[in-house]
């Protein structure tokens, strides 16, 4: 089998909140790179990328890059055009920001058509631990919300049927610890003991302020408490990890698969997150799963559930699905949630169908 063609757009998609309906700000939109990857087999892949923000028409353009090299080359061999693309780019470019962001579109769309090729769905073909993952909603808590507001929105995700569901701290204003865990309890309150709630910092924390704030929340029972500070203080996650009892979840701001290991060796954290997009594609994202299940940590996703849905089902120390579907607008037919959990589709390959309408809808580019 060859590769024929590229084919990529930029799409703006609003920035709503379709699980809740209580979205922090209207009217943002978000920029994303779609991808097609045809061949002579007559079998196509999808993939998408995104983070570019501002400098979007440079991913795009690296993706139309990187992708012509990619003509002719035979797509089951995935780790050989990715060998090729690193040594005409990322080897000297830098090996993380667009070139990976890049990269990870067109490793994707060729992991979608290698398991097309097998007619298998994809999460079968990486190893097919189970046929439903648990997932939780993620977006719809955030921390600009009023309390009344972060309240109605959290009833609303137990009303759909949400089991697990994401909130913020480190709210607006940089208000005191108090104010920080009263604004959590809020939330826990709303759906009270039995949802599990895990709760995202994005950073926003010194190691002190985390370990003080922390230890004030541990009561509530959250799940897992994220990004608690800079994601490459790997000391001072550490820190924080060892003096909290609430598990530490990291990695969505990491590039690659180098960072891992520091984090992991490190101890600083708990649960491992790994963001398609910004390790690489999927053939980094399996290799990252690995590691952390060697070190007996589990591993949980981030964003973009149609396509990391498939990974988590395929290993065996996958622990939740991020329900955070700024994608689903795109396709035609997106994963069903049953009782809290993703069902798996029996479609080959990631059984994503692009929505034409949709995309010439949100077409700019
Ligand atoms: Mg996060």
């Amino acid at each position: 089998m060859k590769i024929t063609k590229i084919l990529t757009s930029i799409l703006h998609i609003p920035e709503d909140d379709p699980l809740a309906d209580m979205p922090e700000e209207t009217g943002r939109m978000r920029p994303v790179v779609t991808l097609r990857i045809q061949t002579d087999a007559g079998i196509e892949g999808v993939g998408l990328t995104f983070y570019g923000g501002a400098m979007t028409g440079s991913l795009r353009t690296a993706v139309d890059e990187l992708g012509a090299l990619t003509i002719d080359e035979d797509p089951l061999r995935i780790e050989a055009i990715v060998r090729k693309l690193r040594a005409a780019a990322g080897d000297n470019c830098g090996p993380a920001g667009i070139f990976l962001l890049a990269l990870s579109a067109i490793d994707i769309a060729l992991w979608d058509i290698k398991a097309k090729a097998v007619e298998l769905p994809l999460w079968k073909l990486l190893g097919g631990a189970r046929d439903r993952v648990p997932t939780y909603a993620s977006g719809s808590l955030r921390r600009g919300l009023t309390d009344n507001q972060a309240a109605t929105a959290a009833r609303r995700l137990v009303d759909k049927g949400f089991v697990e569901m994401k909130t913020q701290m480190a709210l607006p204003g940089n208000p005191s610890p108090a104010e920080e865990v009263r604004r959590v309890r809020v939330v826990r309150d709303a759906i009270g003991p039995d949802i599990k709630l895990m709760c995202d910092i994005n950073q926003r924390w010194r190691p002190e302020q985390a370990i003080d704030i922390g230890k004030r929340v541990e009561d509530v029972g959250l799940f897992w408490l994220e990004d608690v500070t800079v994601c490459d203080d790997y000391q001072g996650l550490a820190r924080i990890n060892a003096a909290l009892s609430t598990p530490i979840a990291g990695g969505e701001y990491v590039w690659g698969i180098v960072p891992f290991r520091h984090m992991i060796e490190a101890r600083s954290v708990d649960i491992v997150m790994i963001d398609l997009v910004r390790v690489g594609g999927i053939t980094q994202w399996l290799k990252v799963a690995g590691m952390a299940e060697a070190f007996n940590l589990p591993v949980v996703s981030h964003v973009i559930p149609e396509f990391h849905l498939h990974l988590i089902a395929a290993i065996p120390n996958g622990l939740t699905v991020e329900y955070m579907p700024w994608m689903i607008k795109l396709f035609q037919e997106t994963p069903p949630i049953e009782q809290g959990h993703l069902v798996l589709p029996n479609t080959p390959g990631l059984g994503l169908t692009f929505d034409e309408a949709a995309l010439k809808s949100f077409r700019v580019a």
